[in-house]
């Protein structure tokens, strides 16, 4: 039987897990990492795949597993190798000198930093340098069922990608049919982007249809408002351009964001402590809800659920005296395989 059924969501882990098994597709050491339900706050991807140089990975492990936000990287990857003071040491972050001292506070207590007072003045200096981890962002959007009203709807959002170029590829990963053309690839989708066939039960994926690699070192075209396609609207596109080193910024955000929350991270906004919940194998762990015999979405299964009910507290003393439960017992099984793929992280980080 599958778990997937017709879900969305099912379909969307299966290309999660199916990418950490199988990207990159052609032969290259890079490491993967993979995310879900990231991007800008115009455009939210369903998976998130960061190529990564092994080595690079390996050390930005050193900085723990919490994302670094701007005004960290900011001062991590310009600190001085010896102790300077921070004014002189770093290049003028372009807001005000204050807030760079509370994320030179940060990274000194998230021991990331080296810091010492002289006098009023606070120096510093490097620990490590940040390493240059990231190298290509593929961005997937999942639909399993890609009839021709779900591709006229797909169809503006992978033009705003293309014209964007913030990934390196972007790809749609559609229900693998099992008939000689896919019939995603007569659909109305930009020829730029990649088509991905995927049995989400078996883990098995064809590429229907290559990608073009985008130019994200060039300037970017932000589409703003494009005009309805009606023949009554005769009204012009609105768009903006992005310069390189912002696109390559917010790549950076990205990434740090997609490290830090991987894509099994379902657990934290589901209720693992609800005593319908389990994980079910399927070639991957996979939520599921006996009360109602599916695999739930993360908003359905959330503490608005009125079939929830909390696992008994009996479960947390017996048998669980530490980890408090099998809710608890299966969010640190996910997490410990989450680690699994950020070589370099310490067990207990
Ligand atoms: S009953 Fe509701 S809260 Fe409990 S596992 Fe099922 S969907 Fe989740």
């Amino acid at each position: 039987m599958s778990l997937h059924g017709g879900s969305e969501f099912g379909f969307e882990l299966a290309c999660c897990r199916w990418a950490e098994r199988q990207w990159p597709l052609e032969e290259t050491d890079r490491s993967v990492v993979v995310a879900r339900q990231l991007g800008t706050k115009r455009r939210r991807w369903d998976t998130i795949v960061l190529e990564c140089d092994p080595e690079g990975l390996r050390r930005r492990a050193l900085f723990g597993p919490e994302r670094l936000n701007g005004d960290l990287l900011h001062v991590v990857r310009n600190a001085p190798a010896e102790w300077e003071y921070y004014r002189d040491g770093l290049p003028h972050p372009g807001y005000p000198w204050r807030y760079v001292r509370e994320s030179i506070h940060e990274a000194d207590n998230r021991g990331i930093l080296e810091t010492r007072r002289d006098g009023n003045r606070i120096e510093i200096r490097q620990k490590w340098p940040y390493p240059d981890w990231l190298e290509r962002v593929v961005a997937i959007e999942n639909k399993p069922d890609l009839d021709a009203s779900a591709a006229r709807m797909l169809g503006p959002q992978l033009e705003y990608d293309v014209a964007m170029a913030l990934a390196d590829e972007v790809w749609v990963a559609t229900r693998r049919t099992g008939e000689r053309v896919e019939p995603a690839l007569f659909e109305d989708l930009p020829v730029e982007a990649g088509i991905l066939a995927l049995d989400p039960d078996e883990l098995e994926a064809e590429v229907a249809w290559h990608p073009l690699t985008l130019s994200v070192e060039n300037r970017g075209t932000r589409i703003l408002e494009r005009p309805s396609g009606s023949g009554r609207d005769a009204s012009a596109a609105r768009f903006e351009y992005v310069d390189p080193d912002e696109k390559a910024s917010r790549r950076l955000a990205i990434a740090e964001r997609a490290y830090e929350r991987g894509w099994r991270s379902f657990a934290e906004t589901m209720r693992p402590d609800c005593k319908a919940f389990e994980l079910r194998s399927q070639n991957q762990l996979l939520p599921y809800c006996r009360a109602k015999n599916c695999l739930p979405t993360a908003a359905e299964c959330s503490g608005s659920c009125p079939a929830f009910e909390p696992e008994p507290p009996a479960w947390r003393t017996r048998g669980w005296p530490i980890e408090g439960g099998p809710g608890k017992r299966l969010k640190h099984l996910l997490e410990k395989r989450r680690r699994r793929h950020r070589p370099g992280l310490r067990a207990e980080e």
